[in-house]
């Protein structure tokens, strides 16, 4: 028997540094195999952003109608575009093992906690405002305007940290992606996990 993937939520402000931690930590050597979660989104690709790579970018149509045929997990409207997770891409990648990273913001993450509370919920928060402030405008891919706008959001993003199971603070990167892949793997090494993972050796000891 397969042992199901686990589900983790990652969620943070924009600047805080969560992409890059993600994709760091599937960068590395992993007894299991893991993937981040591809969002459907009705906002236009930034230069760089491939379509069905960085997200599946939809019309708004085609949004309403995948909400009518419930074709998502959880669904949020963020800085003015809606943002929704594929349920069925989702529980087949559980289903074949593999460790599942949904990088989402709090609205999403209170939808997928009621269905599966078994999920792992991460908060990446930036070591200060100032610091945040400064990631965005580093960034040089938003207006001010839009900037603003974001540092409102991440407000309201940060007012949800006592949500989450873990926080992890992202002054140091190398030091929080220890601290990511310690949550992740104390995930793995749960009783549950192991026991259904090594089911022969067990079955074996006791034989
Ligand atoms: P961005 O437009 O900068 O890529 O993402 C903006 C925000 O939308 C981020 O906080 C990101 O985590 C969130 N987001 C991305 N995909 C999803 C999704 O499928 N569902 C929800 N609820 N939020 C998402």
């Amino acid at each position: 028997m397969t042992t199901k993937g686990n589900l983790f939520i990652l969620s943070a402000p924009s600047g805080a540094g969560k992409s890059s931690l993600i994709s760091a930590l599937l960068k590395q050597t992993s007894p299991r195999p893991m993937q981040v979660s591809v969002s459907h989104t009705t906002r236009l690709p930034r230069p760089g952003e491939v379509d069905g790579q960085h997200y599946h970018f939809v019309s708004k149509d085609q949004f309403k109608q995948s909400i009518a045929d419930k074709h998502f997990y959880e669904y949020a409207e963020v800085f003015g575009n809606f943002y929704g997770t594929s349920e069925i891409a989702i529980d087949q990648q559980l289903a074949q093992g593999i460790d599942v990273f949904l990088d989402i913001d709090w609205q999403g993450a209170q939808q997928v906690r009621m269905k599966k509370p078994d999920v792992t919920t991460i908060f990446i928060s930036p070591p200060s405002k100032q610091e945040l402030e400064n990631r965005l405008r580093g960034r040089g891919q938003d207006s001010e305007e839009v900037i603003q706008a974001r540092m409102d959001e991440a407000q309201a993003q940060c007012s949800h940290y006592q949500e989450f199971d873990y926080i992890i603070v992202n002054d140091d990167f190398d030091q929080a992606l220890a601290d990511l892949t310690t949550v992740v793997n104390n995930q793995r090494l749960k009783r549950s996990q192991q026991a259904c993972e090594h089911q022969s050796l067990f079955d074996d000891l006791l034989a």
